[in-house]
Formats: C-alpha cells, sequence, structure tokens
C-alpha cells in the first residue's frame, strides 16, 4: 500500500510516515501543497493522508482537486487541527472519507486509514446543489 502524506510540520509528518513505514505501509511524505500534486501526478496512491492547514494553500484545494479529475476515488483521510463542526463537513462534503482533528494518536490514525482503504464504495457523493 502507497501512501502520500501532506503535512508541513517536520516533527509530526516524521512520526506519522515513521510509524506507517514501521506497520508496512510505504510513505511518501511531503509537506506542501506543491509537492503534493507533484507526486500525484507522478504516482498511483492507495490512499491520501492530508493536512488542511499547508503554506501555500489550503488542504481542501487538493482534496477538491483529486475528487475532480480522478475517476477512481483515492481514499482520502484529513488531518486538522481545526475541530469546528464546520470543518468536518466540509471536509466530508469535499469528498473525503474520514478525518482525524489534532492531537491525535497514531494507533488511531493507522485505523482510521485502514478503515477508509477496505470501505466499499469509498468516498461519500457530493450532493449535487439541486438537492441541497
Ligand atoms: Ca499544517
Amino acid at each position: 500500500m502507497r501512501i502520500l502524506l501532506v503535512e508541513d510540520h517536520e516533527a509530526l509528518r516524521g512520526l506519522i510516515a515513521g510509524h506507517l513505514g514501521g506497520r508496512g505501509f510505504a510513505i511518501d511524505a511531503v509537506a506542501s501543497a506543491e509537492d503534493a500534486r507533484s507526486a500525484l501526478a507522478a504516482a498511483a496512491y492507495d490512499a491520501l493522508i492530508l493536512d488542511l492547514g499547508l503554506p501555500d494553500a489550503d488542504g481542501m484545494e487538493i482534496l477538491r482537486e483529486v475528487r475532480g479529475r480522478k475517476a477512481d476515488p483515492l481514499p482520502t483521510l484529513i488531518l486538522t487541527a481545526r475541530d469546528g463542526l464546520e470543518d468536518r463537513v466540509r471536509g466530508l462534503n469535499a469528498g473525503a472519507d474520514d478525518y482525524i482533528v489534532k492531537p491525535f494518536d497514531l494507533t488511531e490514525l493507522e485505523a482510521r486509514l485502514r478503515a477508509v482503504l477496505r470501505r466499499p464504495g469509498r468516498a461519500m457523493p457530493c450532493p449535487s446543489p439541486a438537492a441541497r
């Protein structure tokens, strides 16, 4: 399983990559939206772990781009320090499969990642404007 991790916090990025790498995942870890776009264009991933607070873009932009161009939905787990209900709903409506609020336990992150990887159908459909 090849996972793209997008997290600008260096220590956290290292912790997540180290934990998941030790549990059998192949992790590509990047720190910016620009590097995330390059990685997504260059390789096929089984899942995306995406921080929303990135230095050069809102992670939500990356999520929308991924949802807009991928025929096969890329399971996506959002990392966010924002614990407001609105951000969670926005993320889920934009096509995230799950989210985890910082600070979190690495074993919980791993469990949620495994859950989105095995979920059939994966992403919830975005509501159409007419259905709102
Ligand atoms: Ca961040």
